[in-house]
């Protein structure tokens, strides 16, 4: 809820007029009360794991395999609509259990204590992209050393199994995890905003780019024209596959965004021990093609 009664007033206190955007905040923002605004968050994590997922989960269904399975990182696995439609009933079930005490929990300390603020002037694009990478590289390391707790035998029996349960995944599998998970991995999205404080909005943003990211690396898909391959360090679908597909006994790639944490720490010798092996058979493969060509 801004502190201003009228357009004048907050113009007033700008000292220039609104910018259409700043317009448009204002007058949505104006009589909102602030836990309702940073609720808005719960929603759009809602309406990102239901709908974003979505193309590429159709053009699995709908498109013939032939056409896919250039693009699929597990061609041989096709799921089922019931399997689909079994994880997407499970996900938001899981992600309204686990994602609706959040709020409650965070306000106090985000809004009041850590002050996430509401009003006049809008972040530029240039903080708010510079927010949202430090969120990134924050939950990214902090993902990485709770995913490798989730692998020790105690933990993946009772909790991260689930998270496994697909070893081809794909977008709707993203959040498919023990309630547990969700609200752990959940509570760590929230630190790198502790960190570094941000405008309400940027604040949306994150809990939309954030669940945007997880279901790209679940995808199941890796397209060559995603503009993610641009992204320096960037994990991407290929690098989180191999997780899904070792499994249990995975001891590489626990990151979620970028692959540095992996390096660093020396969690990515099978992968690339899986790459160099993948590449040699597509390369014999080419080979053996131009000879029975020839
Ligand atoms: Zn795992
Ligand atoms: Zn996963």
């Amino acid at each position: 809820m801004l502190q201003y009664a009228t357009a004048a007033e907050a113009e007033a206190a700008l000292g220039r007029a609104m910018t259409w955007s700043e317009a448009a905040w204002f007058r949505y923002s104006a009589t909102t009360p602030d836990f309702c605004l940073y609720c808005h968050s719960v929603v759009f994590v809602l309406l990102v794991y239901t709908l974003a997922p979505l193309p590429l989960v159709l053009l699995e269904l709908r498109a013939p395999a032939k056409l896919t399975a250039p693009y699929k990182l597990q061609p041989r696995v096709r799921l089922s609509p019931a399997a689909f439609l079994r994880c997407f009933k499970n996900t938001l079930s899981t992600i309204v259990l686990s994602t609706a005490p959040l709020p409650f929990i965070s306000y106090p300390v985000f809004r009041v204590m850590v002050g996430i603020r509401t009003g006049l002037p809008l972040p530029s694009p240039g903080e708010t992209a510079a927010q949202l990478l430090v969120y990134l590289l924050v939950e990214d390391y902090l993902g990485y050393w709770i995913h490798r707790l989730l692998h020790t035998e105690w933990c993946y029996d009772r909790i991260h199994r689930v998270h496994h349960e697909f070893e081809a995944p794909m977008g709707y599998a993203a959040p498919y995890a023990h309630w547990a998970e969700v609200f752990v991995l959940g509570s760590a999205s929230f630190a790198g905003l502790a960190i570094v404080p941000c405008h309400m909005v940027t604040f949306w943003l994150w809990f939309i780019v954030r669940p945007m990211e997880a279901i790209d690396v679940h995808s199941g898909f890796d397209l060559p024209f995603s503009p993610t391959k641009f992204i320096p360090f960037y994990g991407g679908a290929e690098f989180h596959d191999y997780h899904h597909y070792v499994g249990k006994r995975s001891k590489s790639n626990f990151a979620s965004v970028f692959t540095f944490c992996d390096y660093i720490y020396g969690t990515h010798k099978g992968y690339r021990y899986h790459k160099a092996a993948r590449m040699a058979k597509l390369q014999e493969m080419a080979q053996n093609n131009v000879v029975g060509k020839g």
